[in-house]
């Protein structure tokens, strides 16, 4: 079974890509909502935050404070790692437990993958991870396909989607990883400056040879 990461800066089309997968019928684990559900009120990943950076990055209801927790990382490289380490940490045992189970799931029901056109979408599991260079989640899979795009189109769908201003959008550029390094280390690259139509073509070329 391949375990493909898919990947790209904001705005490049990751969720545009997500949703054709699963328009077609293929599992995508999204890395994002992960992150999101491990630090739930009442998780054990709350009390780890809560003993590193203080009680007060939680609010009354017990749920997280993230513009506390924010803030207290903001200026502070040492405490940043930290929390990125105990995070990423925890996003990657979900996703390989996730993945265990999606192949069980699938062995078992492999006789009717074979005889049905199921058998290609059982083939593969996709990972949705905006971070999956950093997080060195990229090791943990077979292949990765980085959605390219260039900077200025970007913007523009990203300026349009989220009402950002151009310098709003252009920080949060900044500080992620550059296009260039992602591109240096993907398998596979899916221009997306065109339109839908040539994004899905890719894909389904991509998709034939599976
Ligand atoms: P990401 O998930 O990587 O941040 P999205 O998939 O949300 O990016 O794409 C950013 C925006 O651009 C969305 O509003 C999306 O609908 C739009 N978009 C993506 N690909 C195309 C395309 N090929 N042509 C036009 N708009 C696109």
């Amino acid at each position: 079974m391949k375990i493909i990461g898919l990947t790209g800066g904001i705005g490049s089309g990751k969720s545009t890509v997500t949703d054709y997968l699963i328009s077609k019928g293929f599992h995508v684990l999204d890395a994002d909502k992960v992150a999101r559900e491990i630090v739930m009120p009442g998780s054990e990943m709350l009390i780890q935050l809560s003993s590193n950076f203080g009680k007060g990055i939680l609010n009354e209801d017990g749920s997280l404070n993230r513009k506390k927790l924010g803030s207290i990382v903001f200026n502070d490289p040492e405490k940043k790692k930290k929390l990125d380490e105990l995070m990423h940490t925890r996003i990657l045992e979900i996703i390989h437990e996730r993945i265990v189970l999606l192949r069980e799931e699938y062995e078992n029901s492999a006789e009717i993958a074979i005889k049905s056109d199921e058998g290609k979408k059982r083939k593969v599991i996709f990972i949705d991870a905006p971070l999956l260079f950093e997080t060195g989640l990229d090791k943990s899979v077979s292949e990765t396909w980085v959605i390219d795009v260039d900077d200025e189109t970007r913007i523009k769908r990203i300026m349009k989607r989220d009402g950002l201003s151009r310098d709003e959008i252009v920080m949060r550029i900044n500080t992620q990883m550059t296009r260039d390094e992602k591109k240096k280390r993907a398998d596979v690259l899916l221009d997306n400056t065109g339109d839908l139509e040539k994004l899905y073509s890719q894909i389904d070329q991509l998709l034939e040879s599976i």
